[in-house]
């Protein structure tokens, strides 16, 4: 398995973010990236490469799955935020005010002149520090999340997108949850649109992959599911019920299986099972794995408890599907275990897959 991982992602480093009421050291931090790097030396699954994609192949891939008000948004950002106040540049950029998608509330189809208005319209938390390296480190991410998908369309069995920030909770118009461009679903839409029919997209995060639902559930051709901690009482609190199960053209393509805080592996272990399960009813020929590890026991803003050996046996019943898969690199926040968490999975799937 090749991994692609991304040479500019230190480029994004967060300072703090608005959490239970102060601010705090971010929790997505470089070192993250870094850990997995470094285990992936230690103990080899294939090839470690830089992405090489063309830039107009990129900004293709990204205009995709995100709007174009929105990745015009993004480019701009830090140069509109230290045009503000030149002392910006040492501040990171975060929103303050959001537009309450209520009907009759708040509009959201203006795009408004104000800095702070627009980092509002086009984000859904505080926890997403925009900083100078942002885009470049967003682009460099998706970049590997391309190169991966590529690899997996030129007939690899599986590769590996080292891609920080992590994507996940993106959505088409907006950032948050420490996600800017979604990775998962740049790759999903890269095998769509390399001629897979159908592709899953099975997200193992210990939080809801909002963004990616919304960017495809009014759509049959992409099948997304994930297993997650329940919103009604985990991030991102707003998305991730079991009721959500796709609209219009895309009904019955969306499957949400929330689990309780506090779920161990055995419950997680089952209900991946339900979940291969559907990704196999539903036919596809595909699968992408937004891959957190943030379900492990020592995760300081999580609430599963599976333990490190437990992520060879993920692995191992991810590779059962019998798909070309890609990975992508989520969250995981137990920053020291997040390396040995991320190589075990993998290498538990490389060995069920050979
Ligand atoms: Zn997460």
């Amino acid at each position: 398995m090749k991994t692609f991982h991304n040479p500019h992602h230190a480029a994004h480093a967060g300072q703090q973010e608005m959490f239970r009421g102060r601010m705090v050291p971010c929790h997505e931090v470089p070192a993250r990236l870094d850990f997995v790097l470094a285990e992936l030396q230690r103990r080899p699954l294939g090839a470690l490469h830089t992405p090489e994609v063309g830039d107009a192949a990129l900004d293709a891939a990204i205009g995709r799955v995100h709007s174009a008000r929105y990745v015009d948004f993004l480019r701009g950002a830090w140069a509109e935020w230290v045009a503000m106040d030149p002392a910006n540049a040492q501040r990171d950029a975060l929103p303050s005010v959001w537009p309450l998608p209520n009907r009759h509330g708040f509009r959201n189809d203006v795009l408004p002149f104000n800095f702070a208005a627009r980092l509002g319209l086009f984000s859904f938390d505080s926890g997403s520090p925009l900083t100078a390296g942002t885009w470049t480190a967003a682009r460099g991410g998706a970049a590997c999340a391309l190169a991966a998908a590529q690899d997996v369309v030129a007939g690899a069995r599986s590769a590996f997108a080292l891609s920080r920030p992590p994507g996940h909770h993106a959505g088409p118009d907006f950032l948050g949850g420490y996600c800017f461009l979604n990775n998962a679903a740049i790759a999903a839409q890269a095998l769509r649109d390399a001629g897979h029919a159908k592709v899953a997209v099975l997200d193992v995060d210990y939080h809801h992959g909002n963004g990616t639902q919304t960017i495809f559930y009014e759509r049959a051709d992409v099948f997304t599911v994930s297993i997650h901690g329940d919103p009604s009482t985990e991030y991102p609190f707003f998305l991730g019920h079991a009721d959500e199960r796709g609209a219009d053209a895309g009904e019955g393509f969306n499957l949400n299986l929330p689990l309780p805080r506090g779920t161990g592996f055995d419950t997680w272990r089952a209900t991946l099972a339900t979940a291969l399960q559907a990704v196999s009813d539903a036919g596809a020929t595909a699968l992408v794995v937004p891959m957190g590890l943030d379900t492990f026991e020592g995760d300081p803003i999580s609430g599963f408890t599976l333990k490190s050996a437990d992520y060879f046996a993920v692995g191992e019943a991810l590779a059962g599907a019998g798909l070309p898969t890609v990975f992508t690199f989520e969250g995981g926040y137990a920053v020291d275990a997040v390396g040995t968490n991320a190589v075990n999975l993998l290498e538990g799937f490389q060995q069920a897959a050979a």
